[in-house]
């Protein structure tokens, strides 16, 4: 079995769940205490509202034991506020976790009611089109020379790999269609090989 926490703080916690509960081997466990985090073969941080959950992960105490996490090798899927969380800068702001080696612009495609749905291929995962939920989204301004871009819209880049780190700006988990989700399987699969 493969074991798979989603941060469970704030945010699209059972939306994630609900997703992983989907693909037979995998056993998906919401992660509230930082003992949780021992054992897991990847974490998903979801959307939310990242200055919150930001707040919400120093009042746990679990800064620290995510940021070893990371520096471990496990997978890491941040969507939307989780993408945000794992960004080294923030524009105009202070950083949360700080492990990803991108620059990240809030908000930016403007309010709630500039949130959308597009549909599209991500070529390096699949030639499916795949619906891409885009809710008060943030976008990535700057990325480092280890980071794969995976995703383009409108010249905005809005999901990136980089080593045990995946970043998307979309909500996957909010629709049907599950190809992020095996995707991020398939990388913690090839981690542990
Ligand atoms: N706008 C939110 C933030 O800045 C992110 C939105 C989301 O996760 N859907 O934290």
């Amino acid at each position: 079995m493969i074991t798979v926490g989603v941060l469970d703080l704030q945010g699209g916690v059972a939306e994630h769940l609900k997703s992983l509960e989907q693909i037979p081997e995998v056993n998906p466990i919401p992660v509230k205490k930082k003992e949780k985090l021992n054992n897991l073969d990847g974490l998903i941080l979801p959307g939310g509202e990242s200055t919150t959950m930001g707040k919400l992960i120093n009042i746990f105490n679990l800064k620290e034991p995510i940021i070893k996490l990371a520096k471990q090798g496990t997978p890491i899927w941040g969507t939307c506020a989780g993408m945000i969380l794992l960004a080294q800068k923030i524009k105009d702001e202070t950083n949360h976790l700080g492990l990803m080696n991108i620059t990240v612009q809030r908000n930016g495609y403007g309010n709630q009611l500039d949130s959308f749905v597009v549909k599209k291929a991500i070529p390096e995962i699949s030639d499916k089109k795949i619906p891409l939920v885009f809710i008060r989204a943030p976008y990535i301004t700057e990325v480092g020379p280890k980071a794969k871009i995976l995703l383009k819209l409108n010249n905005k880049i809005v999901a990136v790999e980089e080593d045990n780190l995946l970043v998307t700006s979309f909500h996957p988990e909010l629709e049907d269609d599950l190809t992020m989700h095996h995707y991020f399987i398939e990388k913690i699969k090839n981690n542990s090989i």
